[in-house]
């Protein structure tokens, strides 16, 4: 079946009991036994829950993955995937990533013994070069944040079959609509379920999806012992926002191509990221491995800080707010939110330059979006 029927009826059949066409929201910690260990498959929440299951069902068929396994946030379902690793063991990870990832490896992975390589993810041949005798992971995020660079997954796994290392891919910017790395190659797949599959920005979520049943196995055993769980009412949120990823992802990759093509022509943009754009260095693998190109793009306006925040105070439909994924347009600004721990000369060696603006474009009408730029930028 097609993405758009999985998205409706994977892990969601009518409720057995009575018949409910929408999986229940199962608000319920634990469960009778009808004799001691005698139950229905159902314990106690923290280790299963009806309305997570389903969830974890209809994802793991999203990714064309044979285990699904939902999370309380993006960032527990990626310590959850570190938590594979042991004492001493090495990852090589892109270096343009989500920061609380870089976050969660240097404060607090490292002190419990894991480290970690940065690889150039413009030099494919890095991630190669990286690898030591104790690397067990490789973790890249294709399109990367903020920069939208594109790493071409099925090469990297190349990399990862043949020094037996796992490859683990967060797939938040593209979602399951538009990119499946475990097709690609890749053994983990990650996604911050706040961002596109729930869509709403209305709750924090993460998932793993796998295809191994002894990685999914640790997984799950992590899952229930450490208890990063997302509760039931948050699950069926989820679930009722992945019902529509595929015409929300339409919708958004429609007002990117759009708006990143007018921006493209502006006298007063010096740049702009978007690897929907063929006159982009990431065009070609884009296209390759993606089916589409996704909501995010960035660009420079010509100018500073002042000219950044002059834009930014004119406009009226983007919303100046951190995160993305969700209907409305987000705009951002790395230098000065999510990337601010960054020292300056770090930022800017990464190409994070002080006139950097990162957009996560909604579902509103095109023309609207257009004009509200453009509104912004005619007073600069
Ligand atoms: C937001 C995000 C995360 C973290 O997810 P949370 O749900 O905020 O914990 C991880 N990776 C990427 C690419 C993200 O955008």
């Amino acid at each position: 079946m097609k993405f758009e029927t999985r998205a409706i009826h994977d892990g969601q059949e009518p409720d057995s009991l009575t018949g409910a066409v929408i999986v229940p929201v199962y608000q319920t910690s634990t469960y009778q036994q009808e004799a001691i260990g005698k139950h229905k498959g159902y314990e106690y929440s923290r280790t299963g829950n009806p309305t997570r299951h389903a969830l974890e069902v209809a994802l793991a068929s999203l990714e064309e993955g044979r285990f699904g396994l939902a999370f309380a946030s993006g960032v527990a379902a990626t310590a959850a995937v570190f938590s594979l690793l042991k004492k001493g063991d090495h990852i090589v990870a892109g270096d343009d990533m989500y920061g609380g990832t870089y976050r969660l490896l240097e404060r607090i992975f490292k002190k419990w013994g894991l480290s970690t390589t940065y690889a150039d993810v413009d030099e494919p041949i890095s991630f190669e070069k990286s690898i030591r005798k104790n690397t067990k992971l490789i973790w890249i995020e294709t399109p990367t944040n903020p920069l939208l660079k594109i790493i071409d997954i099925k090469k990297i796994s190349n990399v990862s079959r043949r020094h037996n290392i796992l490859l683990a891919v967060d797939n938040t910017f593209a979602s399951p609509y538009f990119q499946r790395p475990l097709l690609l190659g890749a053994d983990i797949v990650v996604h911050s379920t706040t961002k596109y599959i729930a869509g709403h920005s209305d709750i924090v979520g993460g998932a793993v999806v796998v295809n191994d049943l002894r990685i999914y196995n640790d997984l799950k055993y992590y899952q229930n012992a450490a208890g990063a769980v997302p509760g039931a009412w948050d699950s069926w949120l989820v679930l009722r926002g992945l019902k529509t990823l595929a015409i929300r992802m339409k919708a958004h990759q429609e007002n990117a191509l759009y708006l990143t093509k007018y921006l493209s022509k502006h006298p007063k943009i010096a740049g702009v990221y978007y690897p929907g754009l063929p006159s982009g260095k990431n065009y070609a693998v884009a296209k390759k491995q993606m089916q589409g190109f996704s909501g995010m793009f960035g660009f420079e306006l010509k100018g500073g800080r002042q000219v950044v925040d002059k834009f930014f105070s004119r406009l009226k439909l983007f919303v100046l707010a951190e995160s993305l994924g969700g209907v409305e347009s987000l705009i951002s600004y790395p230098a000065g939110m999510t990337h601010i721990s960054m020292p300056r000369q770090e930022r800017l060696k990464r190409g994070i330059t002080d006139n950097f603006i990162r957009v996560s474009v909604g579902i509103e009408d095109k023309y609207d979006l257009k004009e509200d730029l453009k509104n912004a930028l005619s007073i600069l």
